[in-house]
């Protein structure tokens, strides 16, 4: 394959994580801005520092500003707030004061001052504390300026760009735009991992476990396939034109700004409702992680939420919230869903997805350790307030309000976060299934719970063994295993014993091929990013309950998951 120039076109694969095509130019994640050494200056260079100090906390800000102006939706309401901070003077008061009184470098007295303020607001307790990580933000973003580092987070080279990362901190992907970022290649992370989940919420394509991310050449024009998880290097016209970038809706190629090609898939329409060709309802409802995703969700067509995934409200901080905070918060998501169902997750610490409240410092091997629902052997009392706090919501709103359990693995957790819940009046306790243990021992977990989910993230990751977050065992992850499907039909067998409903919110549920076949198991719900909603609905009105049924018969008989995915697939060829 060669290009325009004649060069030869390099194609690199990784694993597909979000799908969709674009092109542009490579932008590196800059590195973790070093904490500066002690060290002092003369005497006479005092007040040029102190000044120094001031006009880089005055860039920071404008910078910030500029950005959240052009910014969109959850990345601008972030980049305002860190901005406000940035112009507030107290901290480079302090940090002018300590150049002139210690003779301390400019960037040295900034670190220190804002460490002093951080650890104020810290000891303040929830909220303040809160705003000491924005501290350590503005510090870094001020530190960068002084010695001319790159600033910290998802840059902004001024033109929209791929993004190319080892992996993204959950920080850092809530300020992920999706009009200037193109696309996200990771070298790390699989495709249920959080950036690949973040990633597709936003319709931004992604391909992760991409081993030599890091030698792709700034400034470079790739070509990222999230379909198929490829990366061409300098992709020609024949490339563009195959992807279907010929004339992306916003490409421009004119000589003087790199090239930036992006197609947006067309939405179909979801009207909040699914059957299949014969007429048999499956509930299809959104993922959500805040208010702004229940916006999307409602704005989607969604009549319902079938994961809330309460722990992205509180992701970051140092302290609990306090009990109002969070009925502020999901009371935000309630009400974006009157008269339908929100189900709601209780804290799913741990893992990829640390508390600094609630989880364990160091574990060797956390997402083994104390995460989800374990977390409450040691603090009931958090568990205990965040039930208070969702009754609380749910009797403020009219919104049908479900519970569920994340990481339960045994019949004794699920009877007692079920009896936790109707202590604090929620009637409708569930369970997540996200371990072999539970699916296997589903038909005794549900005889106390009232439904159960099927996290298949997890569940996958469990099954076969294999870091939902690692590259080197991406290609294991994924639900399409016949054992993982195994799983599943053993949970709805289990479920059907009491007649109980059991759904997927895992990744699963968005794989409009998939989605069948997870129907023809007997799962009852679909719960996925508010983006998939019409393509599986569109999936699910072409084939009758029976039809699903073989589907899932003929892909339990097969070896792997590859001839499991093909057997579905061939299905509208002529095949099953
Ligand atoms: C899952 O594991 O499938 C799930 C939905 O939970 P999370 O992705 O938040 O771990
Ligand atoms: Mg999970």
């Amino acid at each position: 394959m060669q290009n325009g120039s004649g060069m030869p076109v390099e194609k690199r694969s990784g694993v597909p994580a979000s799908p969709g095509r674009s092109a542009g130019p490579v932008v590196h994640m800059p590195p973790r801005v070093p904490e500066p050494a002690t060290s002092r200056i003369e005497p006479d260079a005092v007040d040029r520092a102190a000044s120094a100090v001031r006009e880089a906390a005055e860039r920071v800000e404008q910078d910030l500003a500029r950005r959240a102006a052009r910014a969109t939706g959850t990345a601008a309401d972030i980049l305002s707030v860190t901005a406000a901070m940035a112009a507030d003077q107290t901290l480079a008061a302090d940090a002018a004061h300590r150049v002139r009184a210690d003779h301390l470098t400019p960037e040295r007295a900034v670190w220190d001052a804002a460490g002093a303020v951080a650890t104020q607001l810290e000891s303040l307790g929830s909220p303040m504390a809160e705003r000491a990580r924005d501290v350590r933000d503005v510090r870094d973003r001020i530190v960068a300026v002084l010695t001319g580092a790159p600033p910290p987070g998802v840059p902004d080279p001024g033109h929209p760009f791929v993004l190319v990362a080892t992996d993204l901190a959950p920080a850092d992907t809530a300020t992920l735009d999706p009009e200037t970022v193109l696309a996200v290649v990771t070298a790390r992370g699989g495709p249920t991992s959080h950036t690949a989940i973040i990633a597709r919420s936003l319709g931004i394509p992604a391909v992760v476990a991409l081993g030599e991310a890091a030698d792709l050449a700034p400034g470079e024009t790739v070509l990222v396939d999230g379909t198929d998880g490829l990366v061409l290097v300098g992709p020609g016209a024949a490339e563009l034109s195959a992807a279907g970038l010929a004339d992306g809706d916003d490409g421009r190629h004119d000589g003087a700004g790199p090239l930036v090609r992006r197609r947006r898939s067309a939405r179909d329409a979801f009207d909040g409702t699914a059957t299949t060709r014969d007429g048999h309802d499956i509930d299809l409802v959104a993922n959500v992680a805040d208010p702004a995703e229940a916006d999307a969700a409602a704005n989607a067509g969604a009549r319902g939420v079938g994961l809330f995934r309460t722990e992205f409200c509180f992701l970051g901080r140092g302290t609990e919230p306090t009990v109002a905070e969070q009925v502020e918060a999901y009371r935000a998501v309630l009400a974006r869903f009157s008269g339908g169902r929100v189900v709601v997750r209780t804290l799913d610490a741990g893992a990829d997805k640390p508390l600094r409240f609630l989880t364990p410092d160091h574990e060797d091997n956390p997402a083994l350790g104390v995460r989800g629902i374990r977390t409450a052997v040691d603090h009931p009392e958090v568990l205990d307030r965040q039930l208070e706090a969702i009754s609380r919501a749910a009797r403020a709103e009219s919104t049908e309000v479900w519970v569920m359990a994340p990481m339960v693995a045994t019949a004794d957790e699920t009877r007692e976060f079920v009896a936790a819940c109707t202590a604090h009046g929620l009637t409708t306790a569930g369970v997540m299934i996200e371990t072999p243990a539970a699916a296997l021992q589903a038909r005794w977990l549900l005889a106390d719970a009232a439904f159960a989910s099927l996290g298949t993230n997890d569940l996958t990751q469990y099954t076969m063994a294999a870091d939902r977050d690692l590259a080197g065992v991406a290609a294991l992850s994924t639900p399409w295993q016949p054992a993982v499907l195994d799983l599943v039909r053993v949970a709805c067998e289990g479920g059907a014993v009491h007649g109980r409903p059991v759904g997927v919110c895992g990744e699963a549920a968005a794989d409009p091929l998939l989605a069948p076949v997870l129907v023809g198991l007997g799962v009852t719900s679909l719960s996925m990013t508010p983006r998939a909603l019409a393509a599986v609905a569109a999936a699910l009105r072409q084939v009758t309950l029976d039809e699903c049924r073989d589907l899932a018969t003929s892909a339990l008989d097969k070896p792997t998951a590859r001839a499991a995915r093909e057997v579905v697939r061939d299905f509208g060829s002529g095949g099953p």
